[in-house]
């Protein structure tokens, strides 16, 4: 497979409008309450483990104006506000189309919205400050716990991350750190201590999720014909869950669904 480019054309990422790949209307899963979850197009990692492959090429969504989606937004937005909950923004990569990122968040803003960015960071040299200053929560996906791991992963640097990580201390925005664990890929004792010291590390984090991999996505890769790195490969189980999450809370990660904050 081809690398992808960081950059897409100048003049389709604007504030206007950009490429999305769906909505959900009642996610309870990508922040607090419940929450309208837009997905954008375009991503520049290509994670073995990815359940959205079809989000990959930012033209293969659609081309969408940000006026059009702040009103569906906003024929939610009470309910959302009632719900606790807010607008988050997912992937694909939210930060391959940083200025239509910013222009929603802060259309969800003025609505009095809680906002929330899942992202990797690896693209996060591209935004301006005021996207982040727009983010009430980061979702920050760390892939691996080094780069030769990280490469494997993702086929790109860790080092984007790490430098997103430290970047975010200066706006203090609180982060839920998440981690998706694949067997025989990066659930090495040595690599999830690894994960949990670079975790341990951040600024604020209010909630970890080690998520186990599955195996649900694979017929989007049959369907787009992609190759499957993990086709067949072994899901993680829940012991392999409280495994890792053991030698998390070693490392002083703690399951914060259930434990005091870190
Ligand atoms: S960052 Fe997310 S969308 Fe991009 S390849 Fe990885 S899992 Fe898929």
């Amino acid at each position: 497979m081809t690398e992808v480019t960081l950059s897409p054309p100048r003049e389709i990422c604007t504030a206007e409008q950009g490429y999305v790949h769906s909505v959900e209307t009642g996610g309870t899963l990508d922040g607090p309450g419940i929450r309208f979850v837009l997905f954008l197009n375009g991503c520049p990692l290509r994670c073995q483990y990815c359940h959205n492959p079809d989000t990959w090429l930012l033209r293969s969504g659609t081309l969408k104006k940000t006026t059009e989606i702040l009103e569906e937004v906003k024929s939610y937005a009470s309910f959302l506000k009632r719900a606790k909950g807010g607008l988050t923004i997912s992937g694909g990569e939210p930060l391959m189309q940083p200025h239509f990122a910013e222009a929603l968040f802060r259309g969800a803003k003025a609505m009095g919205l809680h906002t929330a960015l899942d992202t990797s960071g690896a693209l996060h040299e591209r935004s301006p400050d005021s996207l982040f200053e727009a983010v009430d929560l980061v979702l920050l996906d760390l892939k691996a716990g080094d780069d030769e791991t990280h490469r494997k992963v993702t086929r790109k640097p860790i080092q984007p991350t790490l430098d997103f990580a430290e970047r975010l201390r200066k706006f203090d925005k609180p982060i839920w750190a998440r981690f998706v664990l694949v067997p025989g890929l990066n659930d090495s004792e040595e690599q999830l201590r690894k994960v949990a010291k670079i975790i341990s590390g951040w600024n604020r984090v209010e909630r970890v999720e080690i998520l186990p991999f599955h195996q649900m996505a694979s017929y989007k890769y049959e369907e787009l014909k992609v190759t499957y790195p993990l086709k067949g490969a072994a899901e993680a189980t829940p012991r392999d869950v409280t495994l890792a999450w053991h030698i998390f809370s070693e490392e002083g990660v703690y399951n914060t669904r259930n434990a005091p904050k870190i």
